[in-house]
């Protein structure tokens, strides 16, 4: 059977194909990519390509994009996808918005007691739901290696997040998984967190303590360091990594690991 969408991806495909030379400067810039397979590299080009073409990006003054530095982006916000089909992850929005650095926004906070604060924070991304993705480039530009630190990975947790309702720290999982495995991983470790810093605010924790805000920061935190901090992941909670290994069909820990067997000055200084 003809399909409409088949054909709209293969002209999309044909009509903006990625240079090798550019496609390896966005390789060399993004360690995290380090390890996966040619099919997987493969998979990502494309998937780089109709991204860029569905989305669009907004920049505001200060912030100039050439197609590297697209593709950098788009890159970064494809990998969490690699192993999840053809299913559109990313719908409900369409625009990403690009702030030279962090920005000012009004948040709202509903207390346990129902009241509404409105205040200014200093964000460097934000996902709101049915809207669009905002990003500092500043952030983006400060990930995209093994530190442990994200911002495209993490906003657009949230908007997978946001894919069955509000943010919740619970996307929706795929068939085999069980909604009660996940909720006592993620929880344990989140009350566990949230433990250490009720007891000592300043404490060393094993992960950003940004994570202890609120379940939906967890997950998207967490899904920073499952594919930028594997090892710390790992090692923290392990069961949340077995819970976003099943999710996101990866395992970063093993690419990581492989290429520190082979080079084992990898990731050296780089966290
Ligand atoms: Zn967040």
């Amino acid at each position: 059977m003809w399909s409409f969408r088949a054909w709209r991806r293969r002209r999309t495909l044909a009509r903006y194909p990625i240079a090798a030379p550019l496609w390896q400067a966005v390789r060399d810039r993004l360690p995290l990519l380090d390890g996966i397979t040619d099919a997987e590299d493969r998979w990502l080009r494309e998937a780089c390509v109709l991204f860029l073409a569905a989305k669009h990006l907004t920049t505001l003054p200060g912030v100039e994009l050439d197609d590297e530095q697209r593709l950098l982006l788009a890159a970064q916000a494809q990998l969490p996808l690699l192993h999840l089909g053809d299913l559109d992850w990313y719908q409900g929005f369409h625009e990403i918005i690009l702030y030279p650095d962090d920005f000012k926004s009004p948040q709202r906070h509903r207390d346990a007691s129902g009241v509404e604060h409105v205040y200014d924070g200093e964000h460097s991304g934000e996902a709101w739901q049915q809207g669009p993705v905002i990003l500092a480039w500043d952030g983006v530009l400060g990930g995209g290696g093994w530190e442990a630190y994200n911002l495209v990975i993490h906003e657009l947790a949230h908007k997978l997040d946001m894919l069955n309702g509000d943010a919740n720290g619970l996307p929706p999982l795929h068939h085999g998984m069980q909604v009660g495995e996940w909720s006592s991983a993620m929880q344990q470790a989140y009350d566990g967190l949230n433990r250490q810093l009720d007891a000592n605010p300043d404490a060393e924790t094993a992960i950003d303590p940004y994570a202890a805000e609120n379940p939906a920061e967890f997950f998207a935190v967490t899904s920073e360091y499952f594919f930028s901090g594997p090892d710390l992941l790992q090692q923290a909670y392990p069961q949340v990594y077995q819970q976003l290994a099943l999710f996101y069909r990866q395992d970063p820990l093993a690419r990581l690991s492989q290429l520190q067997a082979e080079h084992p000055e990898y990731r050296q200084g780089q966290q």
